[in-house]
Parts: C-alpha cells; sequence; structure tokens
C-alpha cells in the first residue's frame, strides 16, 4: 500500500501551466515523509528535457494503438528525494511550448492520442509489466489527462486500487468519436456508464466512473461539483457516486513560499517583522513603474486571464475602482481579449495600474510579499492556492466565496474581528457591484493600520502545510484499497 504511482501531467518544478503542478510538486514530497515510496510519472516534455540533466534509461516498451517505442526513464524531482520516472515519446512530448496547447493556444490537435499513450504505459507500469521489482499498492491519477488509467485498470485482474483527484472539472477531455475510434480502446469503455458523453467520449469520466476513490481538492468544490451549476454535466455522475467523493484541501510548498527565507523578494519578513513588508511594496512600485506611494493600498493579482478567475469582473468594476485611491498589478496571461484590454487600462491610468502579460514565478512571489491586498474573483475555484500563498506573505485576500476560496479565508466582520478570526474579504455575488462593495470595506479597515496589520497576522499563522493534506490522501489510499 506504500508504494504510490502518481501520474499527472505536470509536476513543479519541472513543467508547470497552474495549481496541478504545485500539488504534484510538493504532495508526493509530503507523501514520501509519511513512509510512502512514490513515483511521479510524467510524459517527457520538451521543457523538462531541457532543465534535466540527470536522466537514465530503465526500460523499453511498447502500446497498443501506437507505433514505435516508449523509453521509461527514472530522475529525481529537483531538490529532492521524490523518484521521478518519465514517458519517453518523442512523437507525442517531444515539441516546444506548452503541454496542451499548440503557438495560437488551440489544443495539440493528437491531445486524445498523446494522453491515451501515456495513460496506457501508466497502465501497463501500474501492473507490473514494465518494472517487475516496484509494483505500486494504488495508483493516484489526476485530470483528464491520467482519466483512461482507472478505466483501463478495471478490467486487469492483478489491478492496484485506484484514486483519481479532480483539480478543475472545466477540463474534462472531451473528443469525438472519429478520434475515440483510433486510440485502439477497448470496447467497453464507449458507453453512456462508461466513458461516452453524449455521443463523443470524455476522458475524466474514464476517473469518475471507474476509480476506487474519487477526491477532489477542497471540501466545498467537492460539494458543489454535485450541482447543476458547477458539475459542467457531470454532477449526476458525481452525485451518483457520492458515497466514494470528498475533498481535501491542498497545502502549499512551506518552504518555497516562506515570507521569512524567501530568496526572490527584495525584504524577508514574518509574524514579528511584518512592518518591513512595506520595503517589499516599494520595490514593487518601483518595479511596476508604480508612483512610490506607502499609504495607497496596492492590490495585486496573479492567475490565469479566463472566465473562470473573473478577470471580466474585474474589468467591469475598473472605471468605479479607479475612483478610489488604489493602485493594482496584475500578471497573468490568458484570453487574448483580456489580455488586451488590461494593458489598454494600464496605458490610460499609468498611475494606477501596471499589467505584465506573462508567466513569471520570481514576480508572483514578489507581487505576493508587496501587495497589501490579493484580488481572486473567481467564478469557481476548485481550491485555489494564490489566496494560500497570499496568506502566509499578510496580503489580505479578497475573494469570491466559492470552493476552495469559501474554505480558506473567514470575512472580516465584526464577530470575525473580536474574535481575531478574521483573515480576508468575501463576496458572494459574481458580479461587479459585490467585488467593489467588498473592496471598499477593505479599503476602509486598510485606512486603520492596526486592525489592517491583526488581520494580516492572523492570516499569517495559518497552517496549510501539506503533511495534514497528505495524512487523509494516505488515510483514503488504504479505503480505496479494501473497496
Ligand atoms: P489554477 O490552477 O486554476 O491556474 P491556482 O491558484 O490553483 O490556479 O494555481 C495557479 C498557480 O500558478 C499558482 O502557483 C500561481 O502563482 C501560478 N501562476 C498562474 N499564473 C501565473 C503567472 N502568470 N506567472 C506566475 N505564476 C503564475
Amino acid at each position: 500500500m506504500r508504494n504510490v504511482l502518481f501520474a499527472t501531467s505536470e509536476a513543479h518544478p519541472l513543467i508547470k501551466t497552474g495549481g496541478l503542478a504545485d500539488v504534484s510538486g510538493s504532495l508526493p514530497q509530503a507523501l514520501n515523509k509519511l513512509n510512502c515510496d512514490v513515483r511521479v510519472l510524467l510524459p517527457y516534455y520538451q521543457e523538462i528535457k531541457n532543465k534535466l540533466e540527470n536522466v537514465k534509461q530503465i526500460a523499453q516498451f511498447s502500446v497498443s494503438g501506437h507505433a514505435g517505442t516508449i523509453s521509461l526513464l527514472e530522475t529525481r524531482l529537483p531538490d529532492s528525494e521524490v523518484k521521478v520516472w518519465l514517458i519517453d515519446y518523442p512523437k507525442a512530448f517531444d515539441r516546444p511550448g506548452n503541454p496542451y496547447l499548440d503557438e495560437q493556444g488551440l489544443p495539440w490537435p493528437d491531445n486524445a492520442e498523446r494522453y491515451a499513450l501515456f495513460s496506457k504505459a501508466a497502465t501497463l507500469i501500474a501492473t507490473g509489466q514494465i518494472i517487475a521489482d516496484w509494483k505500486p499498492g494504488i495508483v493516484h491519477c489526476n485530470d483528464w489527462q491520467t482519466g483512461l488509467i482507472p478505466a483501463l485498470l478495471a478490467q486487469q485482474p492483478q489491478k492496484p486500487a485506484t484514486l483519481f483527484t479532480i483539480h478543475n472539472l472545466a477540463y474534462q477531455g472531451i473528443f469525438s468519436r472519429e478520434t475515440y475510434l483510433t486510440l485502439d480502446l477497448p470496447d467497453y469503455l464507449w458507453s453512456p456508464d462508461t466513458m461516452e458523453f453524449h455521443n463523443q467520449i470524455s476522458f475524466i469520466k474514464g476517473g469518475l466512473v471507474f476509480a476506487n476513490i474519487i477526491t477532489t481538492v477542497s471540501p466545498g468544490y467537492a460539494r458543489e461539483i454535485q450541482t447543476a451549476e458547477f458539475g459542467f454535466g457531470l454532477e449526476g455522475l458525481l452525485k451518483h457516486r457520492a458515497d466514494k467523493l470528498s475533498g481535501i484541501l491542498n497545502g502549499i510548498d512551506m518552504d518555497i513560499w516562506d515570507p521569512a527565507n524567501d530568496p526572490l523578494i527584495e525584504q524577508n519578513f514574518s509574524v514579528k517583522t511584518l512592518k518591513e513588508k512595506q520595503k517589499n511594496k516599494t520595490s514593487l512600485q518601483k518595479e511596476f513603474s508604480l508612483p512610490v506611494e506607502n499609504d495607497t493600498p496596492l492590490i495585486g493579482m496573479v492567475g490565469r486571464l479566463v472566465q473562470q478567475k473573473g478577470i471580466d469582473i474585474v474589468l467591469e468594476a475598473l472605471p468605479d475602482l479607479l475612483q478610489e485611491s488604489v493602485q493594482l498589478v496584475i500578471l497573468g496571461t490568458g484570453e487574448k481579449k483580456y489580455e488586451k484590454a488590461i494593458k489598454q487600462f494600464a496605458t490610460q491610468h499609468p498611475k494606477q495600474i501596471s499589467a505584465l502579460i506573462g508567466y513569471d514565478e520570481t514576480l508572483a512571489h514578489r507581487i505576493e510579499a508587496g501587495a497589501d491586498m490579493f484580488l481572486m474573483p473567481s467564478r469557481f475555484e476548485p481550491c485555489g492556492l494564490n489566496q494560500l500563498y497570499s496568506l502566509r506573505y499578510g496580503t489580505v485576500p479578497i475573494v469570491q466565496g466559492v470552493g476552495g476560496l469559501l474554505d480558506s479565508i473567514v470575512d472580516t466582520n465584526t464577530q470575525t474581528q473580536k474574535n481575531k478570526t478574521a483573515t480576508g474579504y468575501i463576496f458572494t455575488e459574481a458580479t461587479p457591484d459585490a467585488l467593489l462593495k467588498t473592496l471598499k470595506r477593505a479599503i476602509e479597515t486598510y485606512k486603520k493600520p492596526q486592525t489592517w496589520r491583526s488581520i494580516a497576522r492572523t492570516g499569517m499563522q495559518q497552517n496549510f502545510s501539506w503533511e495534514e493534506s497528505a495524512k487523509k490522501y494516505i488515510q483514503l489510499y488504504e479505503k480505496a484499497a479494501t473497496l
């Protein structure tokens, strides 16, 4: 049971597009510390190839429906003991750029084939057919790219238990029947009870139907996805499997995101030296060419510029928001229309808004360290990591009350201020009006530095380390093995 095959399509710091990479980089380390023996299984993307020097080939094999040989390579997750196994199949993975999208931002046309190959390889490894002396007791699968693994394992005689984690139900891996027919999959997978979804094939359904246990990344999101509003058409299936579905809040890497030791920020600080945070604000204002104003609240945003994250709500609220004495720094990439609108606002209001359209890990740290407030108006948020980083850096989160945001932030009101549990600000409607009202509430409190710092300190003292979450996963691994 202690052998865990952790199949994922991204893992920090090797390859990252979002929160899944953070989880895949941290959870296996936490599991190892609790005496698990984890192998992280990843595609060998070009970006990984460029980063790694020490990889050794440990096996060669092929899978049905795909000509050519797969090499299984072994390395370690940088700066850790965690072993990583890489599926090397150049035709599928040795290409530049994003793992899922081409240069135009469109899904790679052969995504179904790429992740079917990955999942077939995972299935052979999981059943000990490739590496005879290491067999997993559990295969932990993540998101649609790995959904075929539980589905393919289902009919294997000697199979490990499976746990499937939903990191974001919006991405399901849906492909046409024609594509399905090219994948050389067993017939039992084409049925409404299995992976068929309105006459198409849904990779995520493989996980949701066949995994022994399903988890998602917050208890709130586990409840929400059983409703039509958040279920993307899969709410019925998830309700049906409700007794196997639960939510475990993600942790954060407490070493990487540690304001007291973060090498990427201007000035280190802790709960005790919170006032030092100011130096990071000054440095951030300079870096973003904003006027250096100590007393003007500086709002930070980092993330994908897509509708899920409520960036359109921010854009609608901006004309009114800019009437307030505030500054805003934005770091993100995403849909071109949002990137363009943000750049336009920044050009028109250079003293109040500054944006960097791009992906920049260092800058993300510097924004967390330098901003006073962090805005996350997500329409839905399975867990969300940035609000957790914000808490750690004394940057008060202002969030929409959904999913993991609601599970991790305590709204500031008379009661929560009195009992010192307040950590942020929550609004409950995804509208510009609700966002503005809540931001104004935060700005009012910001004018009282002592009260503000007390809220920030409470946030900094929250514990979102991975250890507790990893223990919960281990309990579920054990349960999965009995089902
Ligand atoms: P999601 O996985 O939905 O994108 P999360 O909040 O769970 O959102 O995780 C996003 C992760 O990606 C965080 O670690 C965040 O800091 C990082 N991130 C997103 N966009 C950028 C960017 N443009 N530059 C740097 N880091 C980013």
